[in-house]
């Protein structure tokens, strides 16, 4: 991580936001977004995720959307994939990192990418070797990202000793990180701290961040859990854009704005400028008009005498 940081926020709106919103964003929106992102300091941006239009229609530009990410100096462009031909899709757009959906639940993952998470695993493992065919300028970072670490809303509890299981095998198959996602909002504080030190006891420090949801508003209590553990890589997305696709009302990812605000309070440094980034939700308002929006500090506005702990750029 760069030393003028001490918290990486990935933005993944444009990935995970957009992938759940019934209005279409247009392409020059979401050129915008990114630019505006990186020029409010956001230093990680998961762009699209690279799947079939005819799944999901709003990631049918991906490749145009990565290309524009990449003219931006110093942005780490990250997308998604869930299947072999998405990471390679991935890879001829030029992402630097590719993350791999990897469900630990097994219905979840039959459901979502139609393979067992072992056979999720072993196509991890076929993503890796290509990659490592490629020329080394051309090879992405590759993260597992872990999916339904904390619950699954269709088989309820999941097994810790699967989620360590998984991560290990996810670094077997090559992966350079892991990182955990709390998908359905089903995550506590006390089991972030329990969890996220058990993976770490296994796999060291290839495990990277925490992707939480705040569908029961405990988005921000499983941060500061987090936090308290050594996690110091986020996802959120501007707006919690993308609500909850298990519980229509409720929000999904969380809220950028108010996870910047808690950081940066309490002294730690982002590189992101709170102005800068409240004055973004406008794009979304323009964009995707209708589509709801979430967040605390966008409404109440940033305290009187707020100090950031980052320095003004
Ligand atoms: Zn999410």
């Amino acid at each position: 991580m760069n030393s003028d940081i001490d918290i990486l926020i990935s933005e993944v709106g444009p990935r995970d936001g957009l992938q759940n919103t019934k209005v279409f964003m247009t392409t020059e929106y979401k050129k915008k977004w990114i630019s505006a992102s990186a020029a409010a300091g956001l230093r990680e941006i998961e762009v699209c995720s690279f799947v079939p239009p005819k799944l999901i229609p709003q990631m049918a530009d991906a490749a145009e959307v990565v290309a524009h990410a990449l003219t931006i100096p110093g942005l780490n462009v990250a997308a998604l994939a869930p299947n072999f031909r998405g990471a390679q899709g991935a890879m001829e757009a030029g992402v630097h990192k590719l993350t791999l959906t990897i469900s630990v639940s097994k219905a979840h993952s039959l459901a979502n990418v139609r393979m067992t998470p072992d056979e999720a695993i072993a196509s991890a493992k076929k993503i890796c070797a290509f990659r490592d065919s490629l020329p080394k300028e051309k090879r992405p970072i590759i993260e597992s990202g872990l999916s339904t670490v904390f619950g699954c809303t269709l088989e309820g509890a999941v097994s810790e000793d699967e989620v360590v299981r998984m991560a290990v095998a996810s670094v077997e198959a090559g992966c350079d990180e892991v990182g955990l996602a709390d998908t359905t909002g089903y995550a506590n504080p006390e089991q972030i701290r329990r969890v996220f030190k058990k993976v770490r006891a296994a796999i060291g420090d290839k495990l990277s961040g925490a992707h939480l949801h705040n569908t029961r508003g405990l988005g921000l209590a499983n941060v500061v859990a987090a936090l308290d553990v050594g996690v110091t890589t986020f996802d959120s997305s501007l707006g919690g854009l993308g609500g909850c696709p298990f519980a229509p009302g409720a929000s999904g990812n969380i809220v950028t704005e108010d996870l910047v605000f808690m950081l940066e309070s309490m002294g730690l440094r982002t590189g992101i400028n709170m102005d800068q980034l409240l004055a973004m939700r406008g794009i979304l308002e323009e964009g995707i008009p209708g589509e709801p929006l979430y967040g605390y500090v966008p409404l109440a506005g940033i305290t009187k005498g707020f100090v950031p702990a980052t320095r003004p750029h």
